[in-house]
């Protein structure tokens, strides 16, 4: 079942577009299963919105920084690859802002007493909502889904202070206004964390991989056996009558054209609309491409003067900066310098060029630091993601997740959009290629 050529168009039997976490493990599972198959990627470099670069002096993650061994697809790749992991530095200081804006500081235990019965009642009704986390659309979450996640803490009416410090929290972890976002979210993966909050606060931002993602995905593509043809970006999908000799001629912006039996997309929802498909997309894809999802912020990284004490901040969703971190204690001919993360709910608030502006976001919420440098990569402007981590806006969850996974005709949908129990990680995407690979074995072979 080799590649081939005939009649000028090259041949192969399964055409995978986007080398991420969801392409990766799709062309790895085909190739593996000896069907031939290239993988397509846009990009002049594998990982997708996963991107270990080096920045500010040190190694830095600009898309996807955290996984944890309750995320069973990722855990499966980081055994079968040995990777190790490591653990992001434990805050000795929080910051907060109170219900009228103004700076709190204290300790960890003192923010997670602060917050611990808002986040429970937030999810409270998971078991019921999400029984299983692998069907996020069975259970109550159909009514539920209606809701967004500000819904819900409207209704269960905390006291100012704690529904202020609650709320910064699920700005970090959805990375978009709260009033734009599904409390599917919320629910869906705390179902992921067997209904525990804490278990899903840990897993969502405490450990990062050794070696990076570029480690991690460099593994799983060496162990891709097609080619992954880097540079290459896809104009068109056209899916061909029987009539007219049947199968899917992909044709790249280059103007090469190459025929497979089978495609598996990985892209996102958002970005989607960059290929011409032939026949149309199905209307699920159409209809959350227009809408999109909620995810739209920003992840940037600071330099800030010194060794400044370990801790994370947390300010309001309508903040340019809504979470801050201290990541890494580094040193060079300048001196001192921390490097810090930070997370904001809306991408069109930060101005990286303008320091004094990111500065003043810092200032807002921890007092006291000199940011020096800021660095970033804009996933909402770049066409080939047009997202984050993706979160849903209240409905899309329950009205499409089914239909986006069904392929169309000989297109399949292989993308951590379309996943069941970590949609928007990188476990999701694993779980997608894996999914979409195990279809398309079982026709082909
Ligand atoms: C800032 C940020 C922080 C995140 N943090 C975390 C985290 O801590 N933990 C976590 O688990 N997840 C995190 N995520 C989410 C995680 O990165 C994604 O869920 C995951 O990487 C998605 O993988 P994927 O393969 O589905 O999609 P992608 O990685 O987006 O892959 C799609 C690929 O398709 C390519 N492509 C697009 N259009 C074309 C075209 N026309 N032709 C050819 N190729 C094309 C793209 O270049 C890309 O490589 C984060 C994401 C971002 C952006």
């Amino acid at each position: 079942m080799g590649a081939h050529t005939e009649a000028s168009i090259e041949s192969v039997d399964v055409i995978v577009i986007g080398a991420g976490f969801a392409g990766l493990t799709a062309a790895r599972e085909l190739g593996q299963a000896g069907l031939s198959v290239i993988t397509l990627e846009a990009r002049d470099r594998i990982g997708g919105r996963t991107w270990t670069d080096h920045r500010l002096g040190h190694d830095l993650e600009m898309g996807a920084n955290w996984i944890h061994w309750v995320q069973p697809h990722v855990w499966a790749e980081v055994t079968r690859y040995g990777r190790e992991i490591t653990r992001s530095p434990v805050a000795d200081e929080a910051y907060w802002h109170g219900p009228d804006g103004t700076p709190r500081k204290g300790t960890l235990a003192e923010f997670m007493a602060l917050i611990e019965d808002g986040q429970q009642r937030l999810i409270d009704d998971v078991r019921t909502a999400i029984p299983r986390g692998v069907e996020p659309t069975v259970g109550a979450i159909q009514d539920l889904d209606r809701l967004s996640i500000q819904d819900r803490f409207d209704e269960i009416g905390l006291d100012p202070e704690a529904r202020a410090a609650n709320e910064s929290v699920w700005v970090g972890h959805v990375n978009a206004p709260l009033d734009q976002t599904g409390l599917s979210s919320a629910l869906r993966w705390v179902s992921a964390t067997g209904g525990h909050w804490q278990l899903m606060h840990e897993a969502s931002a405490t450990y990062r991989v050794v070696d990076g993602m570029r480690g991690f995905t460099d593994a799983i593509a060496s162990d891709v056996p097609g080619e992954i043809r880097l540079g290459t970006t896809v104009a068109s999908v056209t899916q061909q009558a029987t009539a007219a000799g049947g199968g899917i001629i992909v044709e790249t912006t280059g103007g090469t054209r190459i025929r497979a039996q089978k495609v598996v997309s990985t892209l996102p929802a958002n970005a989607i609309a960059g290929i011409t498909f032939s026949p149309a997309l199905p209307e699920a894809w159409q209809r959350l491409g227009r809408e999109t999802v909620a995810s739209q912020g920003t992840k940037v990284w600071l330099r800030a003067k010194g060794h400044v004490p370990r801790f994370f901040a947390y300010a309001s969703q309508s903040d340019p900066l809504s979470v801050l971190k201290a990541e890494f204690y580094c040193t060079d001919e300048e001196g001192d310098y921390t490097i810090l993360v930070g997370f904001g709910p809306d991408h069109t608030r930060i101005d990286l060029d303008d320091l004094a502006g990111v500065q003043a976001a810092v200032d807002l919420f921890r007092p006291g630091l000199e940011i020096t440098e800021v660095t970033a990569h804009d996933w909402m402007t770049d066409p080939l993601s047009m997202n984050t981590w993706m979160t849903h806006r209240p409905g899309q969850l329950t009205r499409d997740l089914t239909e986006l996974r069904e392929p169309a005709g000989d297109l399949h949908f292989a993308t951590t959009d379309n996943a069941n129990l970590w949609g928007g990680f990188i476990d999701g995407a694993i779980e997608s290629g894996l999914r979409e690979a195990r279809r398309i074995i079982g026709v082909l072979r």
